[in-house]
């Protein structure tokens, strides 16, 4: 940009009268350079912050890349040179300036190029800041804000520092809005930022990035322990705001960290979205914690993103990438298929992925509701199938506690038992312990309306966490399902052995039915057989596999 000629030229010893007057009104530096004389002038207190000869020096610029830090000077020469050879009039960039200390500081430094009649470049005024101080503030809280830390970051230019971002946000902040008003959750930013500002280091910087989050930035080698005790000091500071306060609101604050070695594109972008990523674990542990971001997690929860977004466009697509797998279910007394139990698979490109991975997917976005409907009416299909052979064949299908709370999975069986002309006693319906617990009314109800139907019910995985013997007695199941880890510690433990057969026995005295799963050997299976349980379903009797091979397996050899 080309300038118009100065009408109004000042000297510049009346500049360096100016810049001493400013002096005691402001924390930033003002300077003026003198191109003609090589000479320099900057307000006297920067002589208390920086390596600076004095306020006033000559050799202009050997003496400011002396100052400049190592790793900033070829910005610096580069950004002058121009100067000199263009005719552009604006000086901006941020870079780093030696401390007393030799540390680096942030600046930015923005100068306006004077020039004479002839163009020629007489002097520079401007103004120097510490971005990492006081400017762009946050009104509410006093802090800088995001677009400081963008400045910061650019600043950079590349180079990765040693050190930590600690992302801390407020938890339940919005529901202190909700319950105290909106003054009093102001109140508790300003306050939050005043005890994060105490805890902090002069070389740290701190910035409020939205609405109830605070970022700290530490550029200056800080470690993760280091990082972990900032974020404990805060939370106390936290605790102890709240006890002075009788409890009035109960204010806590989750912390997520993240090295700086741990950000493989060190761009804005990308620091938010993993410092986002440290905080929503860190809530999501419990709240009122910290989390050190590692790769391997990232990489996890990525991977469950996918996986997410996969599903849902395969639920839509008519459950493309979903398979039906069956394993058979035998009379433990003499050996004869008694049904089979239908399990979900999914395969995503040549990979099939296994339900322990996928389930907990379809439970969290309710996308098991249409695919627990989706999977009983594949169940029910191969069962009538069956029939034609084997007529007694039984179905158990898994029924999870989200589609008894999310749905009204009773019309469901009941209308896929008409469609495929099913009776109801040939479907089992197989639930867990752990959902009963949580849903202890619907599942009442659930229960109680299948039993009417002559639906059989099936309790699954006995044996594993609270196994609640007064459930049997009072739910009185068709079926208890024990699971292959009571089955492995009865192989391997005599006490375990006498439980499960003890079990066994009062089962039958309830006459309730019993199922062990989880048979792999030859000798768990003649150890079993001592019981002997109901049925027994184990990959040693027989493994998932599709409905083609599981006919010509099964049906053609019965
Ligand atoms: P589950 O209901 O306890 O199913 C039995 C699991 O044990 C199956 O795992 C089966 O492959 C495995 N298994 C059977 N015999 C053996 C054995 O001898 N050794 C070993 N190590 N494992 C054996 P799978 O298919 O991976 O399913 C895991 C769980 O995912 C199921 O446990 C069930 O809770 C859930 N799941 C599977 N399909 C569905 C479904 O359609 N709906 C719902 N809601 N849950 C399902
Ligand atoms: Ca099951
Ligand atoms: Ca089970």
């Amino acid at each position: 940009m080309k300038d118009e000629p100065n009408q109004e030229l000042l000297a510049v010893d009346e500049i360096r009268r100016m810049i001493d007057l400013y002096n005691p009104c402001t924390d930033d530096y003002l300077f003026v350079f003198d191109f003609e004389k090589d000479s320099y002038y900057i307000s006297p207190h920067a002589l208390d912050r920086f390596r600076l000869p004095g306020s006033s020096f000559h050799n202009v610029m050997d003496t400011l890349l002396d100052v400049t830090y190592t790793e900033d000077r070829q910005a610096l020469t580069d950004d002058l040179t121009d100067i000199f050879a263009t005719d552009r009039s604006s000086h901006n960039l941020i870079y780093r300036w030696q401390g007393l200390d030799g540390q680096p500081i942030w600046i930015n430094c923005r100068g306006r190029v004077v020039r004479g009649e002839d163009s020629r470049a007489l002097y520079m005024v401007g103004c120097i800041n510490e971005i990492g101080r006081k400017q762009k503030a946050d009104n509410l809280s006093g802090l800088l804000g995001e677009t400081s830390l963008k400045a910061l970051l650019q600043g950079l230019r590349g180079s990765i520092p040693d050190g930590y971002f600690l992302r801390l946000g407020l938890d339940n902040f919005k529901s202190i809005n909700a319950r105290l008003g909106v003054e009093y959750g102001d109140m508790i930013l300003r306050r939050m930022g005043d005890f994060i500002m105490k805890c902090v280091h002069h070389e740290q910087h701190l910035y409020r990035i939205v609405a109830d989050e605070f970022m700290i930035v530490d550029f200056h080698g800080g470690t993760v322990r280091e990082a972990t005790d900032l974020y404990m000091d805060i939370r106390r500071s936290l605790d102890h705001f709240v006890e002075e306060n009788h409890y009035e609101a109960f204010v806590t604050a989750s912390g997520g960290i993240l090295k700086c070695e741990d950000v493989r594109d060190f761009s804005w972008s990308q620091i938010m979205k993993l410092s986002e990523f440290a905080l929503t674990e860190a809530k999501q542990l419990g709240k009122n914690r910290s989390y050190v971001f590692t790769q391997e997690d990232y990489d996890g929860f990525m991977k469950k993103k996918k996986l997410t977004q996969v599903l849902r466009q395969a639920v839509a697509n008519h459950f493309e990438g979903f398979e039906a797998y069956f394993q058979p279910i035998f009379h433990s007394e003499d050996g004869t298929l008694s049904g089979a139990e239908a399990l979900m698979r999914f395969h995503m490109k040549d990979e099939m992925v296994m339900p322990g991975e996928f389930i907990p997917i379809l439970e969290d976005t309710g996308l098991i509701i249409p695919a627990g409907r989706w999977i009983l009416h594949e169940a029910l299909g191969f069962a009538k199938k069956m029939q034609h052979v084997i007529p007694d064949f039984r179905v158990s299908v898994n029924v999870s506690y989200v589609q008894v709370v999310k749905s009204d999975v009773v019309v469901d069986i009941m209308d896929a038992l008409k469609q495929f002309d099913v009776m109801p006693d040939h479907l089992i319906i197989e639930l867990t312990e752990s959902g009963l617990i949580e849903t202890d009314t619907y599942f009442a109800h659930l229960w109680k309306q299948l039993r009417e139907s002559g639906v059989k019910l099936a309790l699954d995985d006995f044996g594993t966490g609270y196994s609640n013997f007064h459930y049997l007695n009072e739910l009185r199941p068709d079926i208890i399902k024990i699971d292959r880890s009571f089955t492995m510690r009865a192989m391997s433990n005599e006490y375990e052995f006498n439980l499960l057969s003890l079990l066994n026995g009062m089962v039958k005295s309830l006459e309730l039915k019993v199922c062990v799963e989880g048979v792999e050997t030859e000798e768990e299976s003649e150890r079993i057989a001592v019981l002997p349980p109901d049925f027994s379903q184990g990959f040693f009797f027989g493994r998932p596999c599709p409905k083609k091979d599981f006919e010509e397996k099964y049906v053609r050899a019965s």
